[in-house]
């Protein structure tokens, strides 16, 4: 069974909200760049926090019929949730002993061993039937994927069978930074790949590569962090539309002296009479430690009345002190704060946090009511 919420849920803490309007103007917006080849959506991790659900229903409404998840059990529940037209790639590949599975459930594995190939060969062979599969390779980032020189033995499988397989992939290592060199080398290793596989479908393009050009599409692409509204290449505005929204509540607030510290460690002090405010968010809800604010290094922030107040000392598991002195009036108890959402992107958080937009996402979980609603395009957009 999968983890979920608490039981009791009153919506006194804090709240995650996400947009399915948002979802749906994503993965169309993004279908449009990569006009001539099917646009997939990469669904794994709960939907990159969204809600996994909720989140492939509004990409199928938007119109997208191929989905990747990571682990069959992802892809138990897309099954369930969608009509027939689905088709469902397994990212992580065959489970050894669960193609019987994957059959019953119509899971298409991303093969990438030998062993994986013979199994779902077998499969084939005792069911007389093509089971559609993907042949994953592996061009350079040295995780999933057949090694290149495989290629001539996974060839000579699938001749002896006759199977066609529905697509051959491959994922790159660099494609956030795409002046990378790498870039390059693993297209023209794919390209080596796809001259033994004529005529099969290909997939390279993760959001990144998406973005970055077409050479990148060829048949189907699989963006997933852009749908999400997270930033998939460095260094470039990010035209995706925000997705979620977590506002916390305030528990109390004080003034503190000159001089006196807040929070474990007693990390930082302050250096001027100061109001704070007690804010019910901590790392048990994805608010990182490394977010923690110390007489040497600023932390993260949150936006309180359309005002930033930084945080003040270390995070702590169910809450954090934030600095709100400069507000004209003090904020009260049950206040909410903005700690994702119009003024403060995942991004600004993960990049205050020392890491990437897909990992603020993904611990989106725990002790939040998720909420799921339905906004129409800002308008001009
Ligand atoms: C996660 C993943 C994607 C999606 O990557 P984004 O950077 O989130 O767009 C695509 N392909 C593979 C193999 C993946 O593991």
């Amino acid at each position: 069974m999968m983890m979920s919420a608490p039981a009791v849920a009153t919506g006194l803490g804090a709240r995650l909200t996400v947009d399915l309007g948002a979802l749906k103007r994503n993965w169309q917006a993004l279908d449009k760049v990569s006009r001539g080849a099917l646009t997939g959506a990469v669904v794994k991790g709960d939907a990159y926090g969204t809600g996994l659900p909720q989140a492939a229903r509004a990409f199928h409404q938007a119109g997208a019929r191929f989905f990747f998840v990571a682990t069959p059990d992802e892809g138990i529940v897309v099954r369930a949730t969608l009509p027939e037209d689905a088709h469902i790639f397994v990212l992580n590949g065959l489970y050894p002993g669960a193609a019987p599975l994957y059959v019953g459930e119509r899971l298409m594995p991303c093969l990438c061993s030998i062993p994986m190939l013979e199994e779902w060969m077998q499969a084939c062979l005792a069911r007389s039937e093509s089971l559609p599969a993907a042949l994953h390779f592996d061009t350079g980032i040295n995780r999933l994927g057949f090694r290149l020189n495989e290629a001539p033995v996974v060839k000579r499988m699938l001749d002896q069978l006759g199977y066609a397989p529905q697509m051959v992939m491959s994922h790159l290592a660099c494609a956030d930074q795409p002046q990378h060199e790498k870039n390059r080398a693993q297209l023209a290793l794919f390209s080596s790949v796809l001259s033994q596989f004529p005529n099969v479908p290909a997939s390279l393009a993760n959001s990144a590569a998406l973005m970055t050009g077409r050479e990148y599409h060829f048949q189907m692409v699989r963006p997933g962090v852009a749908l999400y509204g997270g930033r998939a290449v460095q260094g470039r505005r990010n035209p995706m539309s925000p997705v979620v929204r977590l506002d916390a509540p305030i528990l109390q607030v004080k003034d503190v002296r000159t001089g006196e510290s807040t929070g474990y460690g007693a990390l930082q002090t302050v250096s001027r009479d100061s109001r704070i405010a007690v804010v019910g968010i901590g790392y048990a809800d994805g608010f990182f430690r490394h977010q923690s604010s110390t007489n040497s290094r600023a932390g993260g922030r949150v936006v309180v009345r359309n005002q930033y107040a930084p945080v003040i000392g270390r995070v702590s598991m169910d809450m954090i002190q934030i600095d709100v002195t400069d507000l004209p009036e003090p904020p009260y108890p049950g206040e909410m704060v903005e700690v994702l959402g119009p003024n403060i992107s995942v991004d600004d958080q993960a990049d205050i946090g020392n890491t990437i937009g897909y990992e603020i996402l993904t611990s989106l979980k725990g002790r939040y009511v998720r909420s799921h609603v339905e906004t129409a395009a800002p308008s001009g957009v």
